[in-house]
């Protein structure tokens, strides 16, 4: 017989949707994507996202104060608002609590939501609540509003496109391997490595900007590493791409934290997952004025990263040097317990 433990993520997807056509009446695009699109009618569709956050797959009570977790349930959902341009607007919890659950926990729980709904300006619309015989488990669905052709899809990337990161990577990897006692850092770098870790920002200026001003030809949320994210984007858009490494923008501690664990810095941010950064692709002129307008609007730097061609899938540039990108990222069931959505 054989069980989920033997199959693969994606392909448990597909088995679950393998039956159902990519879009239908009234749902322009279903499964595949950071998010589902639902036709509203009057030029108006509306992003449906959902994820799960299970105990001891994704988060540890000993490393998870219960005000961040609550915050990063609803974080890590948003991020794939943000990977379609979406605006956020409401949220579903689901939660599975086991019995001995504190009301303490609870309160903490929520204190963490409300922060990150009020942040981003959600309205909690409903959800469900059971028992549960082992663990905790949160669930999250979201919904954020789009116009009609407006929001941006994995598969809309060409040959030739920039691919750009929304912010430099590897801090909330530098995080894990803090609260889990394996590095250790500086006052300033460890509280922006935790922050990064159990407090994740989505960029959801950022996406609405890009959707918006019809900029963005193709966008994910770095959620499971660069080269899975962006080995997705690859594969729906029907290219490959080359990440040109000196050009990775690393996060502050990734220097620090690679050198105490002995491995490599670019592999550390590359596979470490949990970043939620946006990672978009652009038409190769329009770079220039991106970044200016993205520095105007919010402040803030993007950073090319390298670019799509015809090659099969995802490559990395050292020096002069082209090889298969052989870092992973976290894919549920073909690796042992270790946590990212
Ligand atoms: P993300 O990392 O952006 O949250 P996932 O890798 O979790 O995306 O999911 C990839 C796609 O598969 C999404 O479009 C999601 O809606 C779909 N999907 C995941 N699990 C299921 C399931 N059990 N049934 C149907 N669709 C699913
Ligand atoms: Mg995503």
């Amino acid at each position: 017989m054989t069980t989920a433990e033997q199959l693969d993520e994606f392909a448990i997807i597909d088995l679950f949707g393998g039956a159902f056509p990519s879009s239908a009446a009234g749902l322009p695009l279903g499964i595949g994507d950071d998010a589902s699109i639902v036709d509203l009618g009057s030029g108006q569709v509306l992003a449906v996202s959902c994820d799960l956050l299970v105990e001891d797959i994704h988060f540890e009570l000993d490393t998870t104060p219960a005000s961040d977790l609550g915050f990063k349930a609803l974080a890590v959902n948003l991020s794939d608002l943000a990977a379609m341009g979406a605006e956020p607007l409401l949220a579903w919890l689901m939660v599975a609590l086991p019995e001995n659950t504190s009301q303490r926990f609870l309160e903490d729980f929520n204190r963490g939501l409300v922060e990150c709904a009020r942040r981003y300006r959600v309205v909690l619309a409903g959800g469900d609540t059971s028992a549960s015989p082992r663990g905790l488990t949160v669930g999250l669905t979201v919904a954020g509003r789009g116009r009609e052709g407006r929001l941006v899809t994995r598969s809309g990337g060409r040959v030739g496109d920039v691919v750009v990161l929304g912010k430099p990577i590897g801090a909330a990897a530098a995080g894990l391997a803090l609260v889990q006692g394996r590095i250790s850092l500086n006052e300033a770098q460890a509280r922006a490595a935790r922050q990064a870790l159990l407090r994740p920002r989505p960029q959801v200026e950022l996406g609405r900007l890009l959707a918006e001003q019809g900029l963005a030809r193709a966008m994910i949320d770095v959620s499971d590493g660069v080269v899975q994210d962006l080995g997705h984007v690859c594969r729906a858009s029907g290219c490959g791409a080359i990440i040109d490494v000196e050009q990775l923008p690393l996060a502050t501690p990734v220097a620090d934290c690679a050198r105490q664990l002995g491995c490599d810095p670019v592999e550390f941010a590359l596979s470490g997952g949990e970043d939620y950064s946006l990672l978009f692709c652009l038409a190769a002129p329009d770079v220039p004025a991106v970044s200016r307008l993205v520095g105007q609007e919010l402040g803030c730097e993007i950073h090319p990263i390298g670019s799509l061609d015809g090659g099969p899938g995802v490559r990395l540039r050292r020096g002069r040097h082209i090889g298969k990108a052989a870092v992973g990222g976290y894919r549920h069931f073909s690796q042992g317990k270790k946590g990212k959505d």
